[in-house]
């Protein structure tokens, strides 16, 4: 505990109300989403699509189904429309912020159609139906669980994947344990302390990946396909 001060914030009782804050004054474009840099979104989804293209193609042991996936933490759904509506029949939305939410239609354009559910909910209590995604993207969020909360979360997931289903998950890395930003009320976690939590919710690894040609000076960033 005592390498890792970090721990104290995210234990800390305003952690998420602060990060809830923070969310609620951002405003709802691609730029908001990613902290004033929008323009690295084109290169972000590029890599998210080399990496997980190989599971639907068949090129991976067994295909995994293109039928629905679900973006976790989507907001206005950067992802939803870049990513997971050209490659799934339908895609669901999960986002705390109402008026991500309320602009996603908007934003998404003529795949809105597609879009499923969207719902209105922390990931610390969201549950999803059983078996019922193919994929469960979860990408520059689960910095605001604490670690009790993300192990849970991630066990949850897992029940509601479809039988060649996968978790995928896109964060930030620190380069050891765990770092406290202060701005939004998240955390950054290391390599080491991402896999200490996908083996407690019972998650094995199934391919992991750096994203390439982001700009020098932010955090690394680490994909995951987990089951
Ligand atoms: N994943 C999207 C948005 C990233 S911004 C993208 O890459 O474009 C982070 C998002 O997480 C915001 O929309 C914010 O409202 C949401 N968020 C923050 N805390 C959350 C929580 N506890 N549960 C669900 N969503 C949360």
């Amino acid at each position: 505990m005592m390498d890792r001060p970090s721990v104290d914030q995210m234990t800390k009782e305003s952690f998420y109300n602060d990060a809830k804050e923070y969310w609620q004054n951002i405003p709802s474009t691609v730029d908001g989403m990613l902290g004033g840099f929008g323009k690295i979104s084109g290169e972000d989804i590029n890599g998210s699509l080399n990496f997980i293209k190989p599971f639907l193609t068949g090129a991976w042991a067994e295909r995994v189904g293109s039928n629905r996936a679900l973006d976790c933490g989507c907001g206005i759904g950067r992802i939803t429309k870049h990513l997971l509506l050209p490659l799934f029949q339908q895609v669901d939305m999960v986002e705390q912020t109402q008026k991500f939410l309320d602009e996603a239609d908007l934003f998404i354009g003529e795949g809105a159609s597609r879009v499923g559910q969207k719902i209105c909910s922390g990931l610390q209590h969201f549950k999803p139906r059983l078996e019922h995604y193919d994929v469960i993207w979860c990408q520059w969020v689960l910095g605001h669980l604490t670690d009790e909360h993300l192990v849970d979360f991630l066990k949850r997931a897992k029940t509601g994947l479809t039988e060649n289903g996968i978790i995928c998950v896109k964060e930030n890395i620190a380069k050891s344990g765990v770092v406290f930003d202060d701005q939004d009320s998240s955390v950054t976690r290391s390599k080491a302390e991402l896999k200490k939590i996908f083996a407690l919710a019972g998650l094995t690894i199934l391919k992991e990946a750096d994203q390439k040609r982001f700009p020098l000076g932010l955090f690394a960033v680490r994909m995951y396909a987990l089951r």
